[in-house]
This record gives structure tokens, sequence and C-alpha cells, in this order.
């Protein structure tokens, strides 16, 4: 061994809570102990909570935000789309650097840590007031919180990459019953062949596969191929799971409980159930009341018209992708659903969502109201007076419905207890909007008129 040590160059760090650390000398040079050192752009800290590497990611990508806007600041500026894909582009990805590494459980710290960080951008993309909160602009942005993004991409990496088994909670969601079914009619419709399963997840869709097939393959290769892709699926599963696969035919079920089968399709599913004993596939009658049959019967027949044309190298990737995503989405609902800020957005957008909405700046303003409105201010010490100069409460609703200053855009004042309707209704109805936009734009400009004497 000729490999040089140079005790200069040579540090330890000590994974434990004790705050005195043993003396650790090489040929009587002592080694120096540090608090956190980098790995591959990771930087590993003693205590093993991340919070060294969050942070010093934070730092680098609010620096490339700087420069972004110095860039921009020229001559044109970046409209909100791009703001929006720069930060999904650029920003998100370099505070999701490695995040498989740390973020597959993060602890709370974390998670109020990753939102402070998230936080500013979310107001750069929207151009709301600094105090909107997190929640409502993640919802309107269709930006989820950054702690289940960088989950769920370390989710998808330890399934994928690393190959480790499915994380418990898709497993939590046991048993996954699949329901198989080909199309019932026992002949091709005038489109052709259609084969489809689909999988209830303790009584939820989890996922669903169709495709089209040739139009010179028999209904019982259809049959085939939809089981043998629900047997793919299920042994793509954790290993403690139960699948049950429920086939409304007998014939690939006896094609493919035969070794010697002529069939290729068949011995393929003989060869994975094999391996696989916790893949049951079982027998139901045909247009018994069953849910699950009626459902894959439908895909199937859609499938013979509009059906993907079946291709055997499909990579069972996107399917938990979808699911991952399924299940951040749920996450974030459940969040967004029980928390106790943003109610007002809460109430004209119940439901997140991946894509952001068409709402500007204006828009966000007058719906979160936090905005320039007498009432706003006063509520945020930033005025002593709620009142606007007219001589009434200077509320959002104030300034859509009666002030003497905004009359051009004035729409009817909602009887009192219908204001959430009335938001709802304006919020979904473009002509609203544009005068809502109006409005803020000129209370923006003549901040002096709403000022009270
Ligand atoms: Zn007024």
């Amino acid at each position: 061994m000729n490999l040089p040590f140079q005790q200069k160059k040579t540090n330890y760090i000590l994974f434990s809570k004790i705050v005195r650390s043993p003396k650790i000398t090489w040929n009587g040079f002592k080694i120096n102990r540090v608090k956190s050192f980098k790995y591959l752009g990771i930087h590993v800290d003693d205590r093993l909570n991340w919070l060294e590497h969050i942070n010093k990611q934070r730092e680098k990508a609010i620096k490339m935000q700087q420069n972004l806007k110095r860039i921009a600041r020229g001559n044109w500026e970046i409209s909100q789309i791009h703001r929006w894909t720069l930060y999904k582009t650029v920003i998100e990805r370099m505070l999701a650097h490695g995040s498989s590494a740390w973020c597959l459980n993060p602890t709370l710290k974390m998670k109020r840590k990753l939102s402070s960080i998230q936080r500013p951008f979310l107001l750069h993309i929207s151009g709301a007031y600094r105090t909107t909160p997190t929640a409502a602009l993640q919802t309107i942005l269709g930006i989820p919180p950054l702690h289940m993004q960088l989950q769920f991409e370390a989710r998808l990496t330890l399934i994928y990459r690393l190959r480790i088994p499915l994380p418990p909670f898709i497993t939590d969601a046991q048993p996954h019953d699949l329901e198989i079914r080909q199309q019932a009619d026992g002949s091709k419709t005038e489109h052709g062949v259609g084969a489809a399963f689909c999988v209830l997840t303790n009584d939820i869709w989890a996922y669903q596969w169709s495709a089209k097939l040739n139009d010179n393959n028999t209904v019982f290769q259809a049959e085939l191929t939809a089981l043998h892709e629900a047997v793919i699926y299920a042994s793509h599963l954790p290993n403690h799971n139960t699948s049950k696969i429920h086939v409304d035919n007998r014939a690939s079920i006896m094609a493919s409980s035969n070794s010697k089968s002529t069939n290729e399709t068949a011995r393929k599913i003989f060869k994975i159930l094999l391996s696989n004993p916790r893949i049951k596939v079982s027998w139901v009658k045909a247009y018994a009341d069953n849910i699950g049959n009626e459902r894959a019967d439908q895909l199937a027949k859609d499938a013979t018209q509009h059906g993907q044309h079946y291709s055997h190298t499909k990579p069972p990737k996107p399917h938990i992708k979808g699911l991952l995503r399924k299940r951040m989405l749920e996450e974030w609902q459940t969040v967004w659903k029980n928390g106790d800020t943003g109610r007002k957005i809460y109430n004209i957008m119940p439901s997140v969502s991946l894509r952001p909405t068409n709402w500007i700046r204006e828009d966000v303003i007058f719906f979160s109201q936090h905005g320039p409105f007498p009432y706003y201010l006063k509520r945020f010490h930033l005025s002593d007076s709620d009142y606007c100069s007219c001589g009434r409460i200077g509320t959002a609703l104030h300034y859509a419905t009666e002030c003497i200053y905004t009359v051009s855009w004035h729409m009817r004042k909602p009887a009192p207890n219908f204001e959430q309707e009335w938001l709802k209704r304006v919020a979904n109805n473009l002509v609203s909007r544009q005068k809502i936009r109006g409005i803020i734009k000129f209370i923006s400009e003549n901040r002096y008129l709403f000022r009270p004497p």
C-alpha cells in the first residue's frame, strides 16, 4: 500500500451526541474533528439533520435567482410563466440536489426550513404581498410544498436507482387487489381488439392500464395480454403484499396455470406466478355485480377505439411514478384542507393541482386580500386607519362594489353572508376578473387617493 497520507487534509466527523470527542492521532499528528464535510456536492453534518446542506443550497439558489434577476432587469422583465418555469427547472433542481439521500423522511424542522426557503421564490413568481400565506401561494402556483416535492423525488430514486423495495406508504394500502378484466363480449368490436386491467387499492382506483391490440389478435390473446400486464404490475409491488387478480375468463387462467402451454404469453404468466406465490389469480363471473369487473370491461372496450398500441417494452416506472405523484397530491391536499392559513384562497380553490392557475399578480392581491387596501394595511400595522378616504372601511370588497373612486369597475354587491359565493363566482369569471385587475392597478397607481384625510 503506497497510499500517501496527508494528515493536514484529513479530518474526521463524529456522528454522535457526545460533545467531547476522542483524540485521534496518526503518526503523532493530531487529526482534526469537523462538524461537516462535503461529499458529491452534499454537505453532511455531524448531527445528520441536513440543515447545513439545506442552508448551503439555499444560498446557492438565492444567488442564482439574483443573477437571473440582474440579467432580466436590462430592458425586459421575466413574465410570470417564465418565472414559474425558471423556478421549476433551475431553482427547485438546485434545492433538490441529493434529496434522495436526505429527504426521504424529512423532520418537522427540515419541513419548516424548506418552506422558509421556498417562500421568497413563491412571492417572487406571484408578485404577491409579502404577508400572503405560503400555503395559498403554493396552491395558486401549482407548486407543492418543497419537502413534498423532494420527498416524491427521493422515493422515486430509491425505488428505481437503488432498487430498494417500495416504501411503506404504498404498502400501507394493502392488500392490493388487482381487478383485471378484458373485453367482455367475447368478440372484437368493429373497432378492433382491446385489453385492460385496473387496480383497486382500499377501494380507490390506483392504476389502470389499457391497450389496443392488432386487429388480427383474438379475444383470447387480449385476455392473456391483460393478465400478463396485471401480473407484471403485481410482481413489482412489495414482497409482503398479497395481490388478487380477478379474471372473468376461465380459459386464460387454465392456460396460464400450465407450464407447457402452447401460448407464449401464458407461459410467461406461469413463470411469474411460480416465482411470486403472493399473487393470486381467481375467476369472477362476468357481468356479476362487480365494480372492478365493469370498469375493466369498459376500459377494454374504450381501448379498441382510442387505446395506445400495445408494446411489450413498457417499463413499470411510470406506474409507480404516477402512484407516487398521486400520493404527494393527496398529502398536499390534506394539508391544504386542514390548514389554518390561506383560507380565503381555499374558499375559491379547494383542490390543489400541479398546474398553475391563470392568475396574475392583481388576482392574487385581490382574492388573498393582501394588498393596498386600508383594511389590510391597518391589520398589518402599516397604517393607523382602516378607513378609505371615501369614509368607509377599505376592504377589497369595498373597492369592487361601492367605493366612489372605483365606480367604473363596480360589480353588484353580494348579500350579507354570500360573500364567499360571490368571491368564488368572480374568480371564475374572466369578465369580472378584468374588473378586479383594473381596480388593483388603479389603487396601486393612485395610492394618495385612498389614504384617509
Ligand atoms: Zn372608498
